[in-house]
C-alpha cells in the first residue's frame, strides 16, 4: 500500500463519491437457531503461516518464489476445505513489464448468499525503495508484515471455516500484484493492480457479499489500528461493529478511534470499483508521513518484526467477526 499526498486523497474521493449508487441493500439474512462457539485462534500457526511464506524469498510477480507461493497457497486453502479459484491475469507495470499474476479466491458454502469476504495481499513489492540505506533501495522485500503477515492470520482462520453452517459464506481473496506500484507520487492506479482485476472481473457473475474485511501489516509488535478514511466514508457502519467488538475482546490499545487519511490499498479499489463494501485493518503507528511502519518497504520487514500476539489479536477478533455473523448477531 501508499500513502497519498494529501492533494491526490482529495482527488480520489471526490471521484470515489461517483460510485455511493452502487452500493443496494440485501435481503435479510437468516439467523441461527443456536449459538455457535468461536473457535480460538492459534497465534503459533499463524506466524508458522507467515514464516513458510518468507522462506520461498520476495513473492514478487515473474519470479520463481511467486510461482511456488502461489501452488502452495492454492493447496493450503485446498487442504483447509476451500473451493479454490487462480484467477490469473496479466497486470502491466508502471514500467511497462507485464506481470504474470494471480488473485488466489477461495470459496466456503460457495452456495449460501449470505457472505463475506476477507482479503489480503499475497505478493511482495519489488524494491525496499523506502530503505534509509540508498544502496540497498533496489532489493526486493521480504515482505514478512506487508503481504504475508495477513495471507498468514487467513491460511489461519481458513482452517476453522469449514464449520460453519451452510447458509454462511466466506470468500478469502488473496490479492496479487498490489505492491509493484509507482515509486513517483501521481500514480495511484499502478498499485493495487490485483484488486482493480478483481474489482472489474469479480469471480462470481452477480458476486455480492454483504461487507468485506481487507488485512495489510497486522503483524507487527504493539500496533496501532486506526479508522482509515476510506473504509470510515465506505463502510463506517463495519469499522465501528468491528472496533467495538475488538475493544470488548480487551484490544483497545490495539484498535483505536482516531482517524487517519491518505491511505491507498486494495480495499479503495474494491469499493470504488466493483461496489463492494471494505474496510481495511492496518497499522498506522505514526502520526507523520510516512504513518506506516518502520519497516515499511524496506530490507527490515522481515520475521524479526513479526509479533505473535498481534497476529493473535487479529485473528480472534475476525473469527469472532465471522461467527457472530453466522449466528446473527454481528
Ligand atoms: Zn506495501
Amino acid at each position: 500500500m501508499k500513502q497519498l499526498p494529501f492533494l491526490l486523497v482529495l482527488v480520489l474521493f471526490f471521484a470515489a463519491c461517483q460510485e455511493d449508487s452502487k452500493q443496494t441493500s440485501t435481503t435479510p439474512p437468516p439467523v441461527a437457531t443456536k449459538k455457535i462457539p468461536i473457535p480460538k485462534f492459534d497465534r503459533e500457526a499463524a506466524y508458522n503461516y507467515v514464516a513458510k511464506q518468507v522462506e520461498f524469498g520476495p513473492r514478487v510477480p515473474n519470479t520463481p518464489a511467486h510461482k511456488a507461493t502461489k501452488e502452495w497457497l492454492s493447496s493450503q486453502l485446498k487442504t483447509n476445505g476451500a473451493t479454490v479459484i487462480e484467477q490469473d491475469f496479466v497486470a502491466t507495470a508502471y514500467t511497462g513489464e507485464k506481470l504474470n499474476s494471480t488473485n488466489i479466491i477461495g470459496q466456503y458454502n460457495p452456495k449460501a448468499k449470505k457472505r463475506i469476504v476477507l482479503a489480503a495481499h499475497w505478493d511482495s513489492r519489488h524494491i525496499t525503495d523506502n530503505d534509509p540505506d540508498a544502496t540497498k533501495q533496489n532489493l526486493p522485500v521480504d515482505a514478512a508484515d506487508d503481504g504475508a503477515s495477513g495471507v498468514g492470520v487467513l491460511l489461519e482462520i481458513s482452517k476453522h471455516l469449514a464449520t460453519l453452517p451452510d447458509y454462511m459464506g466466506v470468500d478469502i481473496v488473496l490479492f496479487d500484484a498490489e505492491d509493484y506500484g509507482d515509486p513517483k507520487p501521481g500514480n495511484s492506479y499502478s498499485w493495487a493492480l490485483g484488486s482493480q482485476y478483481w474489482a472489474r472481473n469479480l469471480h462470481v457473475s452477480g458476486y455480492k457479499p454483504k461487507y468485506g474485511i481487507l488485512l495489510d501489516m497486522v503483524g507487527a509488535k504493539n500496533p496501532r489500528f486506526r479508522k482509515d478514511d476510506t473504509s470510515m466514508k465506505y463502510a463506517p457502519e463495519i469499522v465501528n461493529k468491528v472496533w467495538k467488538l475488538a475493544k470488548e475482546m480487551g484490544h483497545s490499545n490495539y484498535f483505536t478511534d482516531e482517524i487517519v487519511t491518505g491511505i491507498l490499498d486494495d480495499h479503495f479499489m474494491v469499493n470504488s470499483i466493483a461496489g463492494i463494501k471494505m474496510i481495511d485493518i492496518i497499522n498506522t503507528p505514526n502520526n507523520t508521513s510516512p504513518v506506516f511502519v518502520k519497516h515499511w518497504h524496506t530490507t527490515n520487514d522481515n520475521m524479526e518484526n513479526i509479533n505473535k500476539r498481534t497476529l493473535g489479536a487479529v485473528g480472534q477478533v475476525l473469527l469472532a467477526v465471522i461467527f457472530n455473523e453466522a449466528m446473527g448477531k454481528f
